[in-house]
């Protein structure tokens, strides 16, 4: 199967799903990650040229076939809502996914927001849309799809440990995908007791 993940920001899917990536990956599906923007102009830690390598490095870890990573402003991707659309058009074109994995349009963070919906606007005809949520995401993401990733939640932790540049956020510092794992398995069985990734399908079609 063609699974396509679009992230707003490096880091974002891989904080909500690289034990589904590399689930799929090791399952023999085909996996191409999307990412609207490169860096990190504006914001705490400084700005990196390194943050580029780490997500070539955490894609190559997963297994992923093909990382594609648009240039447009952090913090601006209003303005450029329409460009973002045409990008992911682009790789609609290609790429052709038969499962598209997006951001929850439930969110704090404007540029998730957008990413959000103009994915849906690209990837409207698709038969399979999922979200995840990030770490800005609010009420109203309302997963009713949970994945087991026990035996992934390890190359999980190796991944995020790449991100180096992002170390001092204190998502990251708190490893807070492990609890988030735990309390997603909670949510999802209560006697479950193995690491889990929340999605919610906004739309499948059989
Ligand atoms: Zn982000």
């Amino acid at each position: 199967m063609r699974i396509l993940f679009i992230g707003p920001h490096p880091d974002d899917c891989e904080i909500a799903a690289a034990g589904t990536v590399a689930r799929f990956v090791a399952e023999g599906h085909e996996v191409w990650f999307h990412i609207l923007g490169k860096a990190f102009e504006n914001s705490i830690p400084k700005p990196s040229e390194n943050l580029y390598q780490e997500a070539e490095k955490a894609a190559k870890t997963l297994g992923i076939c093909n990382l594609h990573i648009d240039d447009f402003p952090f913090l601006k991707y209003p303005d450029h809502a329409f460009e973002i659309r045409e990008s992911l058009e682009r790789t609609a074109a290609v790429f052709n996914p038969q499962m598209v994995f997006l951001p929850t349009e439930h969110d704090l963070h404007q540029d998730h927001v957008t990413c959000s919906l103009e994915a849906q606007r690209a990837f409207r005809s698709n038969e399979e849309l999922i979200a995840y949520n990030t770490v800005s995401s609010r009420h109203g993401f309302n997963p009713n799809l949970f994945i087991n990733i026990e035996k992934y939640m390890g190359v999980k932790d190796e991944v995020l440990q790449m991100y180096e540049t992002q170390a001092g956020k204190p998502y990251f510092m708190n490893r807070d995908w492990v609890h988030m794992a735990a309390y997603w398995a909670h949510k999802s069985n209560y006697s479950l007791r193995t690491p889990v990734e929340a999605f919610e399908i906004l739309r499948k079609f059989m």
